[in-house]
């Protein structure tokens, strides 16, 4: 919490802090990879960029000046040395407004910054996930910025998902307010039709995703032909597969949406080599996307 370790316990906000009554905290998840000894952190530059970015568009301001990303990156490290970490977890680290009675502004509020650990399990079955289309719409870019990763905004998430949940599905599937496909409750899509691999662009009313963005940099060295598009509901019932991606979602095969089989139910081909290719990363076989920091 802020620059020093706290017992979980002792790591409390005031309730009358924007945090709590507003939901005015921006995040972001990171997986710890075990390699060896070593611990290491996939894109972290990257987390760091997006938790920076969600606090301008939100407009809280003290969090760049307090924290630049070697102290940043210090404080991580200072994390997964104080836990006995043997195989990989997450680090959800959060920039709280911990101004008390501030009322409804954000510009020039205290901050504060909390880093914990947890199991790195993922969200969704990971043989293949079922999913429904929700009947909550994704939050439009003109109300609640999707490319902020604010915590108030997961109400939003927490709707499709129980939804889903409640519906016997495995995730929600948003669509943006005109009827076009987003992502899940916390994780992006991408779709193959006849070889072309396609997400939503991110104008849709997505998370820019980092995995999202990683997906797209593999398949471009794999000779796979991507596209960032607008996709319709009804491709999805005929495409040749999908697949969900995330931090806490790796790469999953999407198996079935809305009763409609995907495919013939099983991984397809490009999900297979694109989940096997990301996998050699998240076994910490490539540096290029791995920060060391114990
Ligand atoms: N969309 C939403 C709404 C999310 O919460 C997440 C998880 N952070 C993602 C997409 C995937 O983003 P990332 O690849 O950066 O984990």
């Amino acid at each position: 919490m802020d620059d020093g370790i706290v017992s979980i316990n002792d790591a409390s906000l005031n309730i009358t802090s924007s945090a709590i009554l507003y939901g005015l905290s921006v995040y972001t998840v990171f997986p710890v990879l075990v390699v060896g000894g070593a611990k290491k952190i996939f894109r972290l530059q990257d987390h760091y960029d997006r938790l920076l970015k969600s606090a301008k568009i939100i407009g809280i301001d003290t969090f760049e000046k307090d924290w630049n990303f070697e102290k940043f990156k210090e404080a991580v490290s200072l994390l997964v040395k104080a836990n006995d970490i043997i195989e990989r977890v997450f680090v959800r680290a959060t920039v709280h407004v911990d101004a008390e009675v501030a009322g409804t502004l954000s510009r020039g509020l205290s901050t504060c910054l909390s880093m914990f650990v947890y199991e790195g399990a993922s969200i969704l079955p990971e043989n293949g996930a079922r999913i429904k289309t929700s009947v909550w719409r994704r939050i439009p870019d003109y109300a609640i910025p999707s490319r902020a990763k604010v915590n108030g905004a997961y109400v939003n998430s927490v709707l499709g998902k129980q939804d889903a949940l409640d519906s016997g599905y495995d995730d929600c599937l948003f669509l943006d307010v005109s009827g076009h496909v987003c992502e899940l409750s916390a994780a992006n899509i991408f779709i193959v039709r006849d070889g072309i691999l396609s997400t939503p662009h991110a104008e849709h009313d997505i998370l820019e995703g980092i995995n999202r963005k990683t997906i797209l940099e593999l398949a471009k060295d794999m000779g796979i032909p991507t596209s960032e598009r607008t996709i319709d509901l009804t491709e999805l019932y005929i495409a040749d597969e999908i697949f969900a991606c995330g931090t806490s979602a790796f790469v999953t095969p999407v198996l079935e949406v809305d009763a409609r089989k995907v495919g013939n139910a099983e991984i397809g081909t490009l999900t297979s080599e694109i989940r096997d290719r990301y996998n050699t990363i998240m076994e910490g076989e490539d540096n290029n996307y791995l920060t060391t920091v114990s």
